[in-house]
């Protein structure tokens, strides 16, 4: 509020918005970033512990994975929604490490506040952290390792470790395999560069049996059955018409003339029914077809034709899975029948109905373009299910990350306390002040193996100074073994991540850092306020109401 020279006041702000400045806009900030990264630190590494979330209506979402939970937790904080936003960036460029990345950030704004404290001024500390985030990318890069596509052990290595500690960890070895067989069954090679799209891998969750029952289907695998059990449950060198309509007779297409007050007309009725059907059931076998997915619901007696014809019908599939049979098959989603061609079937080798426990599923395999696999996931609860689920997407995420990028690094918190190493030693290039932002930046990134050691019941202390003596004597790899507490080789021990998680993390968890330290004012709008109604029901002031954006 400022006052002019008649010492009134000049309000700029309506009377309903929150703001708080200076040392405490900041301080507030970075209190509400350290919650969330609090919130999820717990369940960092392969014994961290899960969260249950339970939403609105009852529903329950057991979980490990960072991302999920900042989702599920509905965060109001504009600074702390500042840092699921960085997760979901972790999430979509690299598929795993989101709690790597909020935890780091915290870990940057703590280490801030005490420099804050110290009265240096936030624009050097964001120089130094950015500073110190550029340089731990070279560092990073010169630390890492090279992967080749051949290298499947290697490969399996790092999915794996993407999966220790989640839901799927029992059986992890099984699934190591189905996710690298899947991931390399999709890529495209273009020369040196790798391309995937992930939509090609289909993950589909079958409840029953054990996890260890889970398969990969080289092909797409529908969550449904023949609509008839006249049907042929296996046909080979399939033809499949895809279609996107109904199955059925419109009313309208029959002959209004026929009135069904007379008992004696019905039969003509069904009867017209009856040939329309036959005449729909002909088209799609004249167009060579002996299998048919349709998107939509096919009538009963069109299903008894079908059969009949010794066709595989199934019915209302699901429109991602229509796209994807096509993408796979090579056939043409066709909406009018009359439109139907042999030229618009899709092949395969063999379409065949399964069962799973007490469930079927029609798998279609062996397609003209065999660049599409569905990861089967068997579970015996639907948490257990979504969270094997959500883990086996961390370890498609982390193997296309390391054959994208072609390089590795081992984890267990080994990069993180070489990167500190260096990273204070870089320090002492700058003087004063930049240099104690830029030591602050490498003693943050300690919090990777110290709460690794936490989460595992281990002295964080102990830890710490063991992995800083062995890295002291050029152990790179000199990471934490959460199961024995001892400092092993994470190398060695199959400790696995793509250079990408790290380079990821870093980078933004710095980056929104270097954010929130420059924010030294929050002005928030109150609520928008009801609009006024008027007399003829119309809201006053009508679209362009001052106010209403803030
Ligand atoms: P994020 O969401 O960041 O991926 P995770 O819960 O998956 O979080 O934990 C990842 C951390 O756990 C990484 O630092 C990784 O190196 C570490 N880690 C994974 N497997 C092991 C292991 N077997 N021993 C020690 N650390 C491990
Ligand atoms: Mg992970």
């Amino acid at each position: 509020m400022a006052s002019n020279k008649d010492n009134q006041p000049i309000y700029i702000l309506a009377d309903n918005t929150k703001r708080t400045s200076g040392r405490e806009a900041q301080r507030m900030n970075i209190m509400a970033a350290k919650l969330v990264a609090e919130t999820v630190r717990t369940t960092l590494g392969p014994k961290g512990m899960d969260k249950m979330i339970v939403d609105g209506i009852g529903g329950i979402t057991v979980t490990n994975d960072g991302v999920t939970i900042l989702e599920e937790m509905n965060i109001e904080h504009p600074s702390a929604k500042m840092l699921v936003e960085i997760a979901k960036t972790q999430e979509n460029e690299v598929g795993d490490g989101t709690t790597t990345a909020v935890v780091i950030a915290g870990e940057l704004l703590k280490k801030a506040e005490d420099l804050l404290d110290q009265e240096v001024h936030p624009t050097v500390i964001a120089k130094g952290y950015r500073l110190a985030a550029a340089k731990a990318k070279e560092y990073l890069e010169e630390m890492a390792e090279e992967v080749s596509f051949e290298d499947n052990s290697m490969l399996r290595k790092i999915a794996m470790t993407a999966m220790t500690g989640k839901g799927a960890e029992a059986s992890k070895e099984l699934l190591s395999e189905l996710v690298v067989k899947a991931v390399k069954r999709v890529v495209e090679k273009d020369g040196e560069k790798i391309k995937v799209d992930p939509d090609d891998i289909k993950i589909e969750k079958k409840l029953g049996g054990g996890v260890e029952e889970s398969t990969l289907v080289e092909g797409i695998a529908l969550d449904k059955e023949r609509v008839h059990s006249g049907m042929p449950k296996r046909v080979e060198a399939a033809r499949i018409a895809l279609i996107d309509s109904p199955i059925e007779v419109k009313t309208t297409e029959i002959d209004a003339k026929i009135s069904i007050s007379d008992p004696s007309k019905m039969q003509a009725f069904l009867d017209m029914e009856e040939s329309m059907l036959r005449k729909i059931v002909e088209k799609i076998v004249a167009s060579g077809a002996n299998v048919l997915l349709c998107q939509k619901g096919i009538d009963e007696m069109a299903q008894h034709f079908l059969a009949k014809k010794g066709i595989l019908a199934a019915r209302r599939v699901m429109k991602s899975d229509m796209e994807k049979l096509s993408k796979a098959t090579g056939g043409r989603i066709i909406t009018d029948l009359s439109d139907l061609t042999e030229d618009d079937l899709g092949r395969a080798g063999v379409v065949e109905e399964v069962k799973f426990g007490d469930e079927s599923m029609i798998l279609v395999q062996e397609c003209k373009n065999p660049k599409s696999v569905t990861l089967l996931v068997r579970g015996t609860t639907e948490h257990v299910l979504a969270e094997a689920k959500r883990a086996i997407e961390d370890a498609i995420g982390d193997t296309i990350a390391s054959l994208k990028n072609g390089r590795v690094v081992a984890g267990a918190g080994a990069p993180e306390i070489e990167l500190a190493r260096n990273l204070a030693k870089y320090s002492e290039r700058f003087g004063g002040r930049e240099q104690l932002a830029i030591k602050a930046f490498a003693e943050s990134l300690e919090v990777i193996p110290r709460t690794l050691a936490e989460n595992a019941g281990l002295d964080p202390i102990d830890v710490l100074t063991e992995l800083r003596s062995a890295h002291d004597k050029k152990e790179v790899w000199a990471g934490i073994n959460v199961f024995s507490g001892k400092v092993m080789n994470a190398w060695k021990h199959g400790v696995l991540e793509p250079l990408k998680i790290k380079t990821q993390a870093v980078a933004s968890a710095a980056e929104v850092a270097v954010m929130i330290l420059r924010i030294d004012d929050v002005i928030a709008g109150g609520p928008e306020k009801m609009p006024v109604v008027g007399r003829g029901g119309m809201p006053m002031g009508g679209e362009n109401m001052p106010g209403g954006e803030y």
